[in-house]
């Protein structure tokens, strides 16, 4: 897949200059806004940590940013880590023994705790204590090492492989929802008067028409747009030049992008729309199922191009006329 359409971080897109940095700044998700402003409030009332919290939902949707947003809001130390990078219980526990009262923990892709980590996260959570076995064989011994109250944020794209007792652990379940295309406008045009760039309404409507309703995607086509506006336009962003440019970069009118199509293409043509497992279009686009469960298929069920059913993935009609093509005729009986 193009990196430059993909919502994996990247530097570039996360300078801090783009990054909202309170609640207010925060464009999107009222839902989860106003009850997280409830529950940061009565923490900063009553002294306390906030409880736990899980955000899930598609990458690029503001996990990280509104992590960051809760521990200033908050205002204590925020730090950082991921589920695949703490090997060892170890490491969780240098970090964990690290913070100071309130702070909050964000373990990113929490899902990929190694499961011995997970155990020893478990009476972190609940009573802020760390049971750690030091040394080996007959010598080894258990120590107990209180820790202070903190709040663990936790973010995961795929909710479903959370262990059970890991997702009984927090208080505060959050799922995060694709943008409509006003707020991604408001995202972009807030984006492009930090750059410093002259932007139409409807220069920056088609950015955010076209940027899969994630905040991410949007910061990224926005730049690169910038950089045909001023490479091969007069510098302005308007709707004409944001067209030409996403069409260049490959992103459809709906904001599909060339991997977007390959699948809905091969369903279509190889497998008459369907059903089709997800192992066999995995392996026929080459591509790891995780990534079409993660990236590809969450924003093409929310379109209502493909469907979820028991026996596989199957188009749905707008697929058919999004790629002018038409559906097999159904034959009787
Ligand atoms: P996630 O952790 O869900 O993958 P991030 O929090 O890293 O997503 O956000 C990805 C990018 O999108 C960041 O550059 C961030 O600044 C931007 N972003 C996310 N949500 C918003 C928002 N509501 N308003 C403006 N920018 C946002």
């Amino acid at each position: 897949a193009d990196p430059t359409l993909r919502p994996e971080p990247l530097p570039e897109d996360d300078g801090p200059a783009l990054r909202p940095q309170t609640l207010d700044a925060f464009t999107g998700q009222a839902e989860a806004r106003a009850n997280l402003r409830v529950f940061i409030e009565s923490a900063r009332m009553r002294g306390k940590a906030m409880d736990h919290a899980l955000f899930h939902g598609p990458p690029g949707l503001g996990k990280t940013t509104l992590a960051q947003i809760m521990a200033r809001e908050l205002g204590v130390n925020f730090r950082m880590t991921s589920g695949p990078v703490l090997a060892k219980a170890g490491d969780l526990a240098a970090i964990l023994t690290n913070l100071e009262a309130r702070d909050v923990l964000f373990i990113d892709e929490i899902h990929r705790l190694n499961p011995v980590v997970e155990e020893v996260l478990y009476p972190a959570l609940e009573d802020f204590e760390l049971d750690l076995v030091i040394g080996e064989g007959p010598a080894a011994r258990t120590v107990r090492i209180e820790l202070q109250p903190f709040t663990l944020v936790g973010a995961t794209t795929r909710l479903g492989l959370l262990t059970t007792p890991l997702r009984d652990r927090f208080g505060i379940p959050v799922r995060l929802q694709f943008y409509t295309v006003d707020e991604l406008q408001d995202i972009v045009a807030r984006g492009a008067r930090l750059l410093g760039v002259e932007a139409e309404p409807e220069g920056t409507r088609e950015i955010a028409a076209r940027a899969r309703g994630t905040p991410r995607i949007a910061g990224r086509l926005l730049r690169r747009v910038v950089d045909f506006a001023l490479v091969e336009g007069d510098g302005r962003l308007t709707r004409d030049l944001a067209d030409r440019a996403l069409t260049r970069l490959g992103v459809d009118e709906i904001g599909l992008d060339g991997a977007d199509r390959r699948y809905l293409g091969l369903i279509a043509e190889h497998y008459y729309g369907g059903p089709v497992g997800i192992e066999t279009l995995a392996a026929a686009l080459s591509e790891s199922r995780d990534a079409l469960e993660e990236v590809i298929e969450p924003f093409l069920l929310q379109q209502g191009l493909v469907q979820r059913t028991p026996r596989g993935r199957m188009l749905a009609p707008r697929a058919w006329s999004h790629l002018g093509l038409r559906p097999p005729k159904v034959s009787d009986g």
